[in-house]
């Protein structure tokens, strides 16, 4: 079945059209609704060029306020802008790794940052580190230290004189057991490490306004820890990086989509949402959906940019 766009509000059906009429034009903005929340897709590609896709971020809404960020990759800034979010709004942002497409936006989104009202500290979310990838402490300070950062401009955000200082939260991305790593006043953020290869990962669960949603990640499936963090989530949102006929390195770094549906299945949610499509991927949505299918039950979406799910 193929349920692509079926979430979306009037205004992204149009801007669907609009794409549909013409690629080249710029997306329209595009809301999700005032109450409940929602999922918003700001990219849902990868690192590629020609998929005419930002790279991974997704935003989570809460009656009407964009709240809860998960990964920034290069585009999601401008996504984030058509979305018409806020970033005084945010509680948090979440990364699931330091992949290129998962966090090249976030220096762009700290900069645009000090045009906004925005005086709360912002938590950052991530795992730790090893020597292929920065530990998320190490991530901010590499950016924005004022003596040894990339941006050394921005290193206000760092020291406490700025308008408002990050606040970097680590999980260790061995860790086996879903762990709370941030709570705020109507939302909380868990997570748990997931295999991607040799690089630190982690899974991420937003529960909120009573509602819950799982962000995979890019993940191979071989740690079998995201059926516990996802048990009865209302949304999956999985990561099809790879078809199923993947091997090598692709299938060491990603699931094929036979495990996105036996996750789907063992930890029991309600929807999923594919996500992170690349050109080798994009052109087999049904073989994907069909390998889905074989276990997994449930409503599946194949998420484009700036889709709004509502949570179930
Ligand atoms: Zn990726």
């Amino acid at each position: 079945m193929d349920n692509e766009g079926v979430f979306v509000t009037k205004r992204s059906i149009k801007w669907l059209a609009t794409l549909a009429l013409s690629a080249s034009l710029p997306a329209a903005a595009s809301t999700c609704g005032d109450q409940g929340v929602w999922l918003q897709v700001l990219g849902s590609g990868g690192p590629e060029v020609g998929d005419q896709r930002a790279s991974s971020s997704y935003l989570i809404w809460h009656n009407g306020k964009a709240r809860i960020l998960v990964d920034f990759g290069s585009g999601a800034l401008l996504r984030f802008e058509e979305a018409q979010a806020k970033i005084e709004d945010l509680s948090a942002v979440a990364f699931t790794h330091f992949h290129v497409d998962h966090s090249g936006d976030f220096p762009a989104l700290v900069k645009a940052s000090f045009f906004s009202p925005r005086t709360a500290p912002l938590p950052v979310l991530g795992p730790s580190g090893n020597h292929l990838l920065p530990s998320t402490e190490q991530f901010v300070t590499r950016l924005f230290n004022e003596s040894s950062g990339v941006w050394p401009y921005l290193s206000d955000h760092l020291s406490g004189n700025g308008a408002y200082p990050l606040i970097p939260h680590e999980l260790a991305s061995n860790s086996t057991q879903p762990t709370t790593v941030w709570e705020g006043v109507s939302a909380k953020l868990s997570g748990v490490g997931v295999n991607h290869g040799p690089l630190p990962a982690i899974a991420w669960r937003a529960d909120i306004g009573g509602k819950s949603i799982v962000f995979s990640g890019d993940m191979s499936g071989r740690s079998g820890t995201l059926e516990k963090l996802a048990q009865h989530a209302d949304l999956l949102v999985a990561h099809n990086a790879v078809p199923e006929s993947a091997r090598g390195v692709a299938r060491r770094l990603h699931m094929p989509p036979s495990v996105i549906g036996t996750i789907a299945n063992a930890a029991s949610v309600t929807e999923v949402v594919i996500s992170h499509r690349m050109l080798r991927t994009l052109e087999r949505k049904e073989e994907t959906e069909r390998f889905i299918r074989d276990s997994y039950k449930g409503l599946v979406h194949f998420a484009n940019d700036l889709n709004c799910f509502a949570v179930p």
